[in-house]
């Protein structure tokens, strides 16, 4: 008998036998009684798990886990629904974090209300040398047209001002601003547009014609940018989301989400897209992807169109509501043939906004060329908002991700039949069609030009309804996703679109125990109850990051 024991693998597993009936092995954190969806291959459900390190160490029934193991911290999570923490796959984290501290001007209704706010707002910061703010959106004024800066410019005579269209592809300037950034009437641009009135400048600027000015901006403080981070990650927690991707920044910024990250200001894990620019690439694609604990870095974000709002999107035929107007491309299509040429022999992701379905054409081509075939390059088209019929095949084609935004779908669908006409309109916003193309999609909000609440998203997504719960019976509800899909899209999906699927984006042994605690359960509450859910803990890393009064 002695003999087995000279068998060390043997004889290790019953010293831990032993061990294992005398004392419990010790963890950080334990949380049990819960309803805890794993989200793992087959959306399992399980009662309890024990966090070490910051990492799920095991995970099972009440009985498994209490019996085995043991922590100062347990949480008793009193039947309610657990869940990965939200990932929100597509926003822009940093921007949004600015508008916190700009002008408010989501919900107006008219020109005269945005110049109200934007007075107000600089009664109450003096001495503001260039006036930001963000939100307007010319469909819900009177007559839906396009505003003029004339009332803005009389308010605001000697100081710069820049209202940024609800999509942020269009701006409203105001003839300072105009001045300082020497835009004049008649100018014409490459993928963008000056807008005039009887020859005069309007103040809207759309799409490339807007960045003429934002290249004026003053350069925002390092304690600006510490508070804008701040601001965001703290709303973003009460929302339940651990992590978000930001869509296209500059490198300056992603080295200030990484040292506010490892000096433990931002807890926020951001995967962060490249801006497509010539000193962006020049710096990153010799050094490739980069990666920390909470800091991914692997994708280069670039735009093949604009927005519908803002009739920047391109169009294969002209927009139903202006004769003879197709939107624009931002870039000539050389220019996205080249890019993935010189990504598919990197590591990096491209992620192409494309909105028009001449946009997403474009853009499917362009990847097409050299992906070839299915492949795990997970190049993903952000929106993929109208589609021809005869292109969506393409996605499955050439795995090629669908990056989409339930939320957009009930925020245009007011207008939108009015840009593009009762055809084509069946095949925007087809996300179930998009979903069966390679069996996943990430779903995300694109924040802050929608509202940051994944709780929207879900209802979005699975009810086709917006707030008010319009329309009643959802709009095209063909294209819904299930219940479980659409928390796959804000969880696992989301995780798989940024290559961290390993990492987070579900509750599994060895991944990082972000997760949240809510106050009903998304998977059985009604559609009239989806946003009473409350956010009761969010959790990063295994640290308590958020809890509700
Ligand atoms: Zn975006």
């Amino acid at each position: 008998m002695l003999g087995s024991f000279r068998n060390p693998l043997l004889f290790s597993s019953l010293i831990g036998f032993l061990s294992a009936c005398s004392s419990k092995q010790s963890a950080d954190l334990i949380v049990h009684h819960g309803k805890v969806y794993t989200v793992d291959s087959v959306f399992s459900e399980e009662e309890a798990f024990a966090v070490k390190d910051g990492k799920i160490l095991a995970i099972g029934t009440d009985s498994d886990i209490l019996v085995h193991y043991s922590s100062a911290q347990v949480i008793d999570a009193g039947g309610k629904a657990v869940y990965p923490g939200f990932i929100d796959a597509h926003s822009h984290f940093g921007e949004y974090g600015q508008s916190l501290f700009s002008v408010d001007l989501f919900g107006s209704t008219s020109i005269e209300e945005v110049v109200e706010r934007t007075k107000k707002f600089a009664t109450g910061h003096p001495g503001t040398p260039w006036i930001f703010g963000t939100g307007w959106d010319q469909n819900k004024f009177t007559g839906k047209a396009f505003p003029n800066n004339t009332l803005l410019s009389q308010a605001f005579p000697n100081t710069p001002v820049t209202l940024m269209r609800v999509d942020g592809h269009a701006m409203m300037a105001n003839d300072k601003a105009l001045e300082i950034a020497g835009i004049h009437p008649g100018q014409t641009l490459p993928g963008g547009k000056v807008e005039t009135e009887q020859g005069k400048l309007t103040g809207i600027l759309i799409d490339n014609a807007w960045r003429l000015v934002a290249v004026k901006f003053p350069k925002p403080s390092p304690a600006d940018e510490v508070a804008w981070g701040l601001a965001a990650q703290k709303n973003c927690f009460a929302q339940g989301l651990t992590c978000v991707a930001d869509c296209g920044i500059n490198t300056d910024q992603i080295q200030a989400y990484d040292s506010l990250q490892k000096s433990g200001k931002i807890k926020m894990r951001v995967y962060a897209l490249i801006m497509d620019n010539p000193a962006n690439l020049a710096y990153w694609i010799p050094k490739g992807p980069y990666h920390t604990d909470r800091l991914f870095v692997r994708g280069i974000k670039t735009y093949a169109d604009g927005a519908l709002g803002s009739r920047g999107a391109c169009l294969l035929a002209p927009y139903s509501d202006k004769p003879a107007w197709t939107g624009y491309l931002l870039h000539p299509i050389a220019h996205y043939d080249s890019l993935a040429q010189a990504l598919i022999h990197t590591d990096f992701q491209l992620c192409t906004h494309a909105i028009g379905d001449s946009g997403n054409r474009v853009i499917l081509t362009a990847y097409g060329k050299v992906l070839g075939g299915t492949n795990d390059r997970r190049w993903r088209i952000e929106h993929a908002q109208v589609l021809a019929p005869e292109d969506i095949d393409l996605f499955g084609q050439y795995s090629i991700i669908p990056s989409v935004q339930p939320t957009h779908a009930t925020s245009d669908m007011y207008w939108v039949a009015e840009r593009l006409g009762t055809e084509r309109i069946k095949t925007a916003y087809a996300y179930h069609q998009l979903l069966s193309q390679n069996g996943w999609m990430p779903l995300g909000t694109d924040f802050p030009v929608e509202d940051i609440s994944p709780f929207k998203t879900f209802l979005a997504a699975v009810f086709r309804v917006d707030a008010k719960g319009f329309p009643p019976g959802g709009f095209q509800k063909e294209n819904a996703l299930s219940r479980q899909e659409a928390i796959q899209g804000m969880t696992i999906w989301a995780a798989r679109s940024e290559f961290e699927e390993k990492e987070i984006g579900s509750l599994e042994v060895g991944k990082w125990a972000d997760f949240i605690i809510l106050d009903q359960d998304l998977m059985d509450v009604s559609s009239e109850d989806v946003l009473k859910t409350k956010v009761l803990s969010t959790w990063s890393a295994g640290q308590k990051v958020y809890s509700a009064q």
